[in-house]
């Protein structure tokens, strides 16, 4: 049977980085960053205070005191917003508050405190007594400190977060080049299948993949589009399939109808309407994960059992949309410890597990029912367990790969 590396290699062959596309600021967050961001600016975009205070020369006030204050006069008051009017010369000094530029001649801020105004009054005092000395340069943030102009600020594949946005605005872009986001169809398929506000009558079941896969697949940087149930027949299956191509699906996701039953007609739908590459992966749960092709878009038949879903959405799926996204494939791991003992079939397995800390190390533990219908032992699972093709016992204290569901602690 095709192993997973195989099966991923293949299908990856097959997908290419989307375009992309000019998003506004706001709607930049989460966005793949499509090409390098030099600075157009230098940040801050001038010399300004970083307290509440006066500008000063240094040199004027090296050796006043609490007990021999050197007594200057206040020219002008400088706002945050402002742009100084006067330079200030020896003996002089100017109001200036945070943010607010540095005037021409000043060198150095001398913060409120250190003088003898007890706080800011809205009248600019006629004069002040500095009662502690200040360094060239103290409380001044220099011009171009933060970011020089021309400096490599963001680089392309990154995706963007809160702090980028900001930086971003502060160097005046309005509209960021981000990769367009991939369009997935999601169809669902089964005869048992309901909604979960409609009624379920004898033998019927609840669409769970309906609600699991367009989540998986916003959270991995795509765009769903739903398509709803497609009966087990081959025209219901052919509309949602010709549906999803006149949309222009990017990737289409259907999920059941593709294991061996007698009404599983997704493969012989694919065929006629494309190619079928593959149907069967040594992944456990996922073995009937079925790879094709319709007019070159790339169609993955996730199988119906919901966490069997899942874990294909995870290792093909989740590739495939991030390859369209510009960024690695490769998801991170993390090595666990087991806690308990577990077995495998030799099918390279992903075992829903609970990842709890003892002594330093993650320990893994089974969730328990590890049944690909059994959705409760994902919602409890922290992680995937990844538990290579060929091994079938694994001891307390070994050591394995774990996919965490969440990066944090
Ligand atoms: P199939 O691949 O069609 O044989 O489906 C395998 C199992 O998954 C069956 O027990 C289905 O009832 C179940 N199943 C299929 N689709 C869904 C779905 N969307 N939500 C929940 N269970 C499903
Ligand atoms: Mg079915």
């Amino acid at each position: 049977m095709l192993a997973v590396e195989e099966a991923l290699r293949r299908i990856l062959a097959t997908v290419q980085p989307l375009h992309s596309e000019n998003v506004a600021l706001p709607d930049a967050l989460r966005r793949v960053l499509a090409s390098d961001v030099h600075a157009a600016y230098d940040l801050p975009p001038f010399d300004n205070s970083s307290m509440d205070g006066f500008a000063v020369i240094a040199a004027d006030i090296m050796m006043s005191s609490a007990s021999n204050p050197v007594t200057l006069r206040v020219i002008e008051d400088i706002p945050a917003g402002k742009a100084p009017q006067l330079n200030v010369a020896s003996g002089q000094a100017a109001r200036i508050m945070t943010g607010a530029p540095m005037p021409i001649g000043a060198d150095a801020v001398v913060p409120v405190e250190q003088t003898d105004q007890d706080r800011l009054s809205p009248e600019m005092p006629a004069q002040i007594k500095v009662l502690q000395g200040v360094k060239k340069g103290d409380y001044v943030r220099p011009v171009g400190e933060d970011v020089r102009r021309g400096e490599l600020v963001l680089e392309k594949g990154r995706l963007l977060r809160p702090a980028d946005l900001g930086v971003l605005a502060g160097l005046g872009v309005a509209q960021v080049e981000v990769m367009a986001r991939p369009q997935v169809a999601v169809i669902s398929n089964g005869d048992e299948l309901v909604l979960p506000h409609e009624p379920l009558t004898p033998g019927k079941i609840r669409d769970m993949n309906s609600y699991i896969i367009p989540a998986l697949i916003t959270e991995a940087g795509g765009e769903p589009l739903l398509l709803g149930i497609a009966h087990d027949t081959a025209e219901s299956v052919r509309a949602k399939l010709t549906e999803a191509i006149t949309q222009g699906a990017n990737l289409i996701l259907s999920s059941a109808g593709v294991s061996v039953g007698a009404f599983d007609v997704v493969k012989t739908v694919l065929d006629e309407m494309g190619s079928v590459e593959f149907w069967k992966v040594n992944l456990r749960p996922g073995k009937p994960l079925t790879f094709g092709q319709i007019q070159g878009v790339c169609f993955l038949g996730l199988p119906g059992n919901p966490v069997s879903a899942m874990v294909t959405f995870d290792v093909f799926a989740r590739a495939v949309i991030r390859k369209m996204l510009g960024l690695p494939v490769e998801m991170p791991t993390q090595t666990a410890k087991m806690g308990e003992a577990m077995t495998s079939d030799g099918r390279m397995t992903f075992a829903r597990v609970r990842l709890v800390r003892e002594n330093g190390d993650l320990v893994a533990y089974s969730t328990g029912n590890q049944s690909s219908g059994a959705i409760s032992s994902m919602v409890k699972a922290d992680g995937l367990l990844i538990i290579p093709e060929g091994v079938r016992d694994i001891q307390p204290g070994q050591r394995l790969s774990v996919r965490r569901f969440r990066a944090e602690d």
